[in-house]
């Protein structure tokens, strides 16, 4: 059986992503409102009743928009370090309140959620490796530089939701102000486009189908040009890139390397011989 994994929203405006294994998910963050959550899982066919949890990255307000709400009434636990809680000032029911420590795994059903500290200007800035059936997704976004660990879990992973948030030309010939521009590049802010290539490029694994660039800049980046400049580099992997308006399509992924379909492409290969196949 295959993860399926979609982003509901990415970017500075909200982050939201989807990782499922059989009738069990996980949300990274919920940047969005309840209701959008909602109406974008409907849109491409998730149920709400999946979700077993929710795991916060950090207190920046694109990535908790929408916890409390989406935590009440679904009564779904809310894994958050107690300093990010701090200073989230979210209020949360106690009892749906769960805690996690660095490189140790939460285990909810089949799945496994694997967090790790970053670099980031918040109080404790952690990302993810979500497993389940040896299938391991990343979700990188909102990470100053590609320390050590950012390093040694990209290795590991099947499929990555990874920022590329700027193009470095576009932010240092833009209009936003020195100290802005000096946050967003100075280590505890965002990785650039070429940041996040000298990652995908030096270190994925042979089994890497799926990219999704993720936490692209309104300002200082274009999901054409960051597209084209991954997709000279693919090789078998697909490149989506997640947008700051609307969810992308459910992707399925596998532990076989070749094995690069969309749901869609999956659907429609069911009916498909053997010998029909080599058409595509
Ligand atoms: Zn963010
Ligand atoms: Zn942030």
């Amino acid at each position: 059986m295959s993860v399926r994994i979609a982003s509901l929203n990415s970017g500075s405006n909200g982050n939201c992503y989807y990782v499922s294994y059989g009738s069990e998910a996980v949300l990274v963050d919920v940047g969005i409102s309840c209701r959008e959550v909602e109406k974008r899982m409907a849109r491409i066919g998730l149920s709400m009743q999946t979700v077993k949890a929710i795991f916060i990255s950090h207190e920046h307000s694109d990535h908790i928009r929408g916890v409390e709400v989406l935590s009440k009434k679904y009564q779904l636990p809310v894994y958050i370090t107690p300093a990010t809680l701090k200073s989230s000032r979210m209020i949360l029911r106690p009892d749906l309140i769960r805690s996690f420590r660095s490189d140790e795994e939460v285990q909810l059903g089949n799945l496994f959620v694997k967090p790790f500290s970053k670099r980031h200007d918040a109080a404790d800035p952690y990302s993810f490796v979500v497993s389940a059936n040896n299938i391991h997704i990343g979700v990188f976004t909102d990470i100053g530089s590609c320390c050590a660990n950012v390093i040694r879990y990209f290795k590991q992973c099947h499929a990555v939701f990874l920022e590329a948030n700027y193009d470095k030309e576009m932010l240092e010939s833009g209009m936003y102000p020195y100290h802005l521009k000096k946050r967003i590049s100075g280590g505890h802010g965002h990785l650039s486009n070429h940041e996040s290539l000298e990652l995908f490029n030096n270190h994925r694994s042979d089994h890497i189908s799926h990219l999704i660039l993720s936490h692209l800049s309104k300002d200082n980046n274009s999901p054409e040009l960051v597209k084209q400049l991954f997709e000279n580099h693919a090789g078998h992997t697909k490149i989506v890139v997640a947008s700051r308006y609307y969810e992308t399509e459910v992707h399925e992924i596998t532990q076989a390397t070749s094995h690069v379909m969309t749901l869609s492409q999956a659907r429609m290969t069911t009916f498909l011989q053997p010998s029909q196949l080599k058409l595509f």
